[in-house]
C-alpha cells in the first residue's frame, strides 16, 4: 500500500518536474531573448505559419509581447548593463581581480621577495618574466610584483603554484617589491614609500581571503641550521628581500 503510494507520488513528481522544466526552458528562452527582438519576429512571421495559430491564442501572444516590451523599456537595457559591468571591471584593477580568483590549492604562506635589483632601478613583470622564460621556467615565479612607483603588476596566475621559495612553492604565494639591493651591491631595504603602501594593501586582501597565511620574507625559509627554532642572520641563504618582513606584518 505505502509503496505503491510512494510509486504514485514519484511518478506526479516526475511528470511535474518534466513540465516545470519545459516551462522553464520557454521562459528562460523568452527571458534571455531582447523582447524588442521577439516582438519584431512574431509581426514579420509568415502569412501561412501565422495562419497555423488559433486567433484567441495569437492575441494573447501579441499581448504578452508587448507587456514585455513595455517592461523591458522601463528596466536597463542589456547593452547598458554590459557597460556598466566594463565599468566595473576597469574600476577593479587586475591585481585585485587575480588576488580574488578561484584557487583550488591551499594557501599555508605568503612570501615576500626583491627582484634583487638596484636602488632606482624599476623594473616590469614582464621583464622578470622573461628573465625567468629565459631560465626554461614556465612563466615567471612570482604571482605579484609591486613597481617603484607601488604599481601591483600581476605574474603567474594564482591559481598555479609558483617558483619563488624552494621546497614551498606549492602552498605559498610569492610577492616581488623591485629594488632590495643598494647603490654598493649590498642587500638593502630600498623600498619606495609607494611600494610599502602597495604591499600593506595587496597583503591585507591577501591576508583577508587567507586568515591562516603566514606573513615571511625569503629569507626566513632558510634552514635553521644550528636547530635553535629561531632562523639568525648568519643563517640567511640569501637576503631577500632585504628587510625582517615577519616583524614588519606580524599585525596585519
Ligand atoms: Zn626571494
Amino acid at each position: 500500500m505505502l509503496k505503491t503510494l510512494l510509486d504514485r507520488g514519484r511518478v506526479v513528481a516526475r511528470a511535474h518536474s518534466v513540465q516545470l522544466a519545459a516551462i522553464g526552458a520557454v521562459l528562460s528562452t523568452i527571458f534571455a531573448t531582447d523582447p524588442v527582438v521577439l516582438q519584431a519576429g512574431w509581426q514579420t512571421m509568415p502569412a501561412e505559419l501565422r495562419a497555423l495559430i488559433p486567433d484567441r491564442i495569437a492575441v494573447w501572444i501579441t499581448a504578452i509581447l508587448f507587456v514585455l516590451v513595455i517592461v523591458a523599456r522601463a528596466t536597463p537595457q542589456q547593452a547598458v548593463v554590459q557597460r556598466l559591468g566594463l565599468l566595473a571591471a576597469s574600476v577593479e584593477p587586475a591585481w585585485l581581480k587575480a588576488a580574488r580568483v578561484p584557487i583550488l590549492r591551499a594557501i599555508a604562506g605568503i612570501v615576500i621577495h626583491c627582484s634583487a635589483t638596484r636602488e632606482g632601478q624599476d623594473v616590469s613583470a614582464a621583464t622578470i618574466r622573461s628573465w625567468h622564460l629565459a631560465k626554461g621556467w614556465a612563466d615567471i615565479g612570482y604571482h605579484f610584483v609591486i613597481r617603484l612607483d607601488g604599481t601591483i603588476e600581476v605574474g603567474r596566475p594564482l591559481a598555479r603554484a609558483g617558483a619563488h621559495v624552494e621546497g614551498h612553492n606549492a602552498r605559498t604565494i610569492g610577492i616581488c617589491y623591485v629594488g632590495g639591493v643598494g647603490a654598493d651591491g649590498k642587500p638593502k631595504d630600498t623600498r619606495t614609500p609607494e611600494q610599502k603602501a602597495a604591499l600593506v594593501q595587496l597583503l591585507r586582501e591577501l591576508r583577508r581571503r587567507f586568515p591562516a597565511a603566514t606573513i615571511k620574507g625569503h629569507r626566513d625559509y632558510s634552514p635553521d641550521l644550528n636547530g635553535n627554532g629561531t632562523i639568525e642572520p648568519q643563517e640567511y641563504m640569501k637576503a631577500c628581500p632585504s628587510f625582517d618582513a615577519t616583524a614588519e606584518y606580524r599585525s596585519l
